[in-house]
């Protein structure tokens, strides 16, 4: 499997794909912008951890989606559910029994969410989310992290203003100036920080926004204590504490982030919770949830929320997941991934450091511990690409960014993970400083 690979195919979708599809890709992450531009391979289909390209090459993916894939790719349980909807009806414009026994099956592993809603993606989760902590607290300002990210609302695509108590600028073209004023991001794992903030806008803040464990800058996870400190802050100001489970939810354990005992107000679910098929999910404390239509002054709504397919692939995959053992399973992979990477790494004289979460990890060019985003930008992008595309020539694909996660699921083997350190000792070999 050590030889380095025709993307020929690849290369002629690609150019076809740029002549209808804006930049050739459905979402910007897909591409090869971040690694040296390139042409990103195209899949012609997938099954377990295995992806398989137009040329006829296998790539063990440690990609999953971005996340969602945590049972392997066209899992036949989740295949079936998607079967039995397309032939028993698959959106009603009404109730239908799918949705209270999903909504009961979340609340089942995460007994906060007391009132659930289905959208159909991460973004429309959390941004919707932050209008009910509006409405509840009536007020409007969001405290988020550096470097996290929460979709692509506007209120999320604001980056840091030039200190923790000065607001923010948008991250993005077409973000107006107004709606960047209302966003404060400090950075993650910094008390002091987010108490300057606190304390600057005070009862202006509506919600802290936080992705309990971070996965958009790597697999970083909140020091000790932390996130009860955030807990604490949210109380202080009255604020709804959000959590943006939206790689998190069911990546590792059967539920929600578990971490200091802390407890959100209201949550964000996507991803995993639709076993591959387009989701979201927001739900928590009933009382700040009764601020939602029909029942409050908040609006939102959908014509796909809660469609049969969505619902019953994500019941089919929580089921999956209902059986634990499997994220022991997992971590024991990714355990024997990190110490393989760790040790080829090191016997070529390479600096890395892997930041690892249970069954998600990030394998970090640099020295340093990565514990906030400016650490994490500071690590080496040139290495990282050497390392990204030679992995990809010999069949291991991961996310083309430095800041992404590697996610097992539970079709990866032992094999597979020794088959990659082997890609991955050459890869070190040949970028040796
Ligand atoms: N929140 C987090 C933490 C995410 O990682 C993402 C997507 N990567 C989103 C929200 C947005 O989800 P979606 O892409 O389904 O809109």
């Amino acid at each position: 499997m050590n030889v380095k690979r025709s993307i020929s195919q690849s290369e002629s979708w690609y150019e076809r794909a740029k002549e209808s599809i804006l930049g050739g890709v459905n979402s910007p992450a897909r591409s090869f912008k971040s690694v040296g531009g390139h042409t990103p391979v195209t899949m012609a289909r997938a099954q377990g951890a295995y992806l398989y390209d137009v040329d006829g090459n296998r790539y063990i993916d440690y990609v999953c989606a971005y996340g969602p894939i945590i049972t392997g790719h066209a899992h036949p349980a989740i295949a079936e559910a998607v079967a039995n909807a397309s032939r028993e009806g698959y959106l009603f414009g009404t109730p239908s029994v799918w949705e209270p026994l999903y909504a009961e099956r979340l609340k089942a592993a995460i007994p906060e969410l007391e009132r659930v809603r289905m959208v159909n993606s991460g973004t429309e989760a959390v941004m919707t989310t932050l209008r009910v902590a509006r409405a509840y607290t009536k007020r409007s300002r969001i405290i988020k992290f550096a470097g996290c990210y929460h979709g692509h609302s506007d209120a999320v695509l604001v980056a840091a203003g030039s200190g923790p108590s000065s607001v923010g600028v948008p991250d993005s073209a077409g973000v107006p100036a107004s709606t960047a004023q209302e966003v404060i991001t400090v950075p993650f794992n910094d008390v002091a920080s987010l108490r300057q903030a606190a304390s600057h806008y005070g009862e202006e803040i509506a919600a802290i926004l936080i992705e309990p464990v971070v996965g958009n800058f790597g697999i970083v996870t909140p020091h000790p204590g932390y996130l009860a400190e955030v807990r604490r802050v949210a109380n202080e100001l009255g604020a709804v504490l959000i959590y943006d489970e939206v790689i998190t939810g069911f990546r590792f354990r059967y539920g929600a982030v578990e971490f200091d005992d802390v407890k959100p107000d209201l949550y964000a679910f996507g991803k995993i919770i639709g076993g591959g098929l387009p989701i979201g999910a927001y739900g928590g404390r009933r009382e700040i949830m009764e601020q939602v239509s029909p029942l409050g002054p908040a609006y939102q709504a959908g014509t796909m929320a809660g469609n049969a397919i969505s619902l019953r692939a994500g019941l089919a995959c929580l089921q999956l997941l209902s059986d634990t053992t499997i994220y022991e399973r997992m971590e024991t992979l990714a355990k024997r991934l990190e110490s393989g990477l760790l040790a080829r790494a090191r016997a070529h004289g390479v600096a890395v450091t892997v930041n690892r979460y249970k069954t998600a990890f990030t394998l970090f060019f640099g020295p340093e511990k990565i514990e906030n985003y400016a650490q994490a930008m500071d690590t080496n992008s040139q290495q990282f690409s050497a390392f990204f595309h030679h992995l990809l020539e010999h069949g291991v694909h991961l996310a083309p960014s430095k800041y992404e996660a590697w996610f097992l699921t539970t079709e990866h083997t032992e094999a597979m993970i020794d088959e990659t350190l082997a890609i991955a000792d050459s890869a070190f070999a040949a970028i040796r400083p």
